[in-house]
């Protein structure tokens, strides 16, 4: 019988679920509300759902599994199961592994949700064939892994690739929500590209609730 495991992606706002066979190939998927305001306890009750919904399908228990991946933002620590902190999420010294465990009987492993993106893309996707690779990704935020030799480098603190806090503009660069000035998540993240669209529309005489092109209002007018 093939071998099964599975991965749950756990962010703010869902929690994705997928049963994966060891080609890289998704045999099902889940997609649930993650609702943080509920604290710890149900997300990851409705994390442990999600496995059963997903081998349900397939008629297979929880302990048919090799595994359980986690990825999650972080900083967390992989070596001992637990989010360190995850604003997202609410969420402070969390073990989310010691419960998924307990639940399926198999292997947890967590790791933060861009390492284990880079990893994918190294194994499955735009990275293959490559030693070494760096993955970004670009949201509300700006996160990254990094994979030297097929393996995740987590660096000393487990937050290597995280370059969204790296200076970009040395002097009098826009605030950023760590509290520093001019990180390139305050620059180049999808919420600051918003940001600074709006400033420029504005610069322009734009106003809340002009549509961009249909009035006089452009950027560049003046
Ligand atoms: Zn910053």
């Amino acid at each position: 019988m093939a071998r099964l495991v599975a991965g749950i992606d756990l962010g703010g706002t869902k929690i994705a679920t997928g049963l994966v066979d060891e080609t890289g190939r998704v045999l099902e998927r889940a997609v649930h509300p993650t609702r943080p305001e509920e604290g710890p306890a149900a997300v990851i009750a409705r994390m442990i759902g999600s496995l059963e919904e997903v081998c349900g399908r397939r008629g297979l228990d929880l302990a048919a599994l090799e595994a359980v991946a986690v990825a999650c933002p972080g900083p967390l620590d992989p070596l001992r199961g637990v989010v360190v902190e995850a604003p997202n999420l609410r969420w402070r010294e969390v073990d989310v592994v010691e419960p998924i465990r307990e639940a399926t009987g198999v292997p947890v492993y967590l790791e933060n949700d861009a390492n284990a993106a880079a990893l994918g893309e190294w194994w499955a996707g735009a990275g293959q064939g490559t030693r070494h690779l760096i993955y970004v990704t670009v949201s509300t935020g700006i996160g990254g892994g990094i994979v030297i030799d097929g393996r995740i480098y987590g660096g000393a603190h487990w937050a290597a690739g995280e370059i969204g806090h790296t200076v970009a503009v040395v002097e009098d660069g826009p605030l950023c929500g760590c509290g520093r000035r001019g990180c390139l998540e305050a620059m180049a993240s999808g919420t600051a590209i918003a940001r600074r669209a709006v400033e420029a529309l504005q610069a322009a005489g734009w106003r809340e609730g002009d549509v961009p092109g249909e009035s006089d209002a452009r950027p560049g007018r003046r």
